[in-house]
């Protein structure tokens, strides 16, 4: 399968962080007033703080899926297994991106933000793990690419033990998918490709007649990646646990998400309908620019380092 033509423009658009005017110090002050008058903040972030980190946004209009590959949506996932092949044969190398990226200084910044009692609940929608990684426990609105659930016991393992099953089942794909780390032209025998993007082709033929899936050790049942799929709903626990914190803070920050997700602009709305202050940092327009008292266009990287040691906040780097 050859690159459609317009993929190095649209490469160029989606791989790099969108531009954005240098910092602004009067942005830093008034973002520190923000945090500095709120008692109870609950902080929202999404895809801009990962991109930031290498890693690409999945979600957005720009993002990888815009240049052919559509996300697979939940009904997919739980209809078809060979959707399902599809899936866990092409998504290794998304998976490596995801170990390989580190946590950047907007991930620490809010950590140590959060270890000096400055944040009362984090909700992010990024799956990557990296705010774990900083030192953070947010609220995972999306889940996370790092658990594989049965879709039937509920019983989980780690995405690690999963893929260790999947090479065992399949080792002359883990052998050419291995190969393409070292050459991302190789094409073995399962006609796979690279993309600049890290996204892989594979002969239709491969995941629709030989690749094999690990089923649930406790029961045999399908597994899923323990992450939000188009057309699934956030499950009902943590939707509320985001929802009540929204509902009940006197600031809510949105850090590096357009809001596009229902899930996420209700959080935004229902805060702004309770009377908190709402504050957005993004590259760009977002769905609940309506809703914000305060909106500032700047990299996290940027921005949330220069927090720390501004005014009246003064919290230890971690
Ligand atoms: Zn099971």
């Amino acid at each position: 399968m050859s690159a459609p033509e317009s993929t190095s423009v649209s490469l160029k658009d989606r791989n790099v962080v969108p531009d954005s005017e240098p910092l602004r110090i009067e942005d830093v002050n008034l973002l520190h007033d923000f945090i500095d008058k709120s008692k109870k903040l609950v902080v929202l972030t999404g895809a801009g703080i990962s991109t930031e980190c290498g890693i690409p946004d999945y979600r957005s209009p720009n993002g990888a899926y815009s240049t052919g590959f559509r996300p697979i949506t939940h009904q997919e996932f739980i209809c078809s297994s060979s959707a399902r092949r599809r899936y866990w044969a092409r998504n290794y190398p998304v998976l490596k991106k995801f170990k390989e990226a580190v946590p950047g200084p907007a991930h620490t910044a809010l950590a140590s933000l959060e270890k000096a009692n400055r944040i009362s609940l984090m909700i992010t929608q990024n799956i990557d793990r990296l705010h774990h990684r900083a030192g953070s426990s947010p609220v995972e609105l999306h889940g996370t690419v790092h658990i594989v659930t049965c879709l039937y016991c509920g019983f989980s393992i780690s995405r690690e033990s999963f893929q260790d099953q999947l090479n065992s089942l399949n080792p002359k794909w883990a052998a050419a998918i291995e190969s393409l780390a070292y050459d991302s032209n190789s094409d073995k025998s399962f006609g796979m490709k690279q993309r600049p993007d890290g996204d892989i082709e594979i002969d239709e033929k491969f995941w629709e007649e030989d690749f094999h899936i690990p089923t649930c050790p406790k029961c045999n049942g399908v597994l899923k990646p323990d992450v939000v799929f188009f057309g699934d709903n956030v499950p009902k626990d943590r939707a509320n646990m985001a929802m009540e914190a929204a509902k009940g803070c006197d600031a809510f920050l949105v850090l590096g998400s357009s809001v596009m997700t229902m899930s996420a602009f209700r959080l935004v709305r229902a805060a702004h309908e309770a009377g908190a202050a709402t504050a957005i940092i993004n590259i760009g327009k977002t769905r609940a620019d309506d809703f914000a008292d305060l909106k500032i266009n700047a990299r996290l990287g940027e921005i949330l380092p220069r927090l720390l040691n501004t005014g009246s906040l003064s919290v230890p780097a971690i």
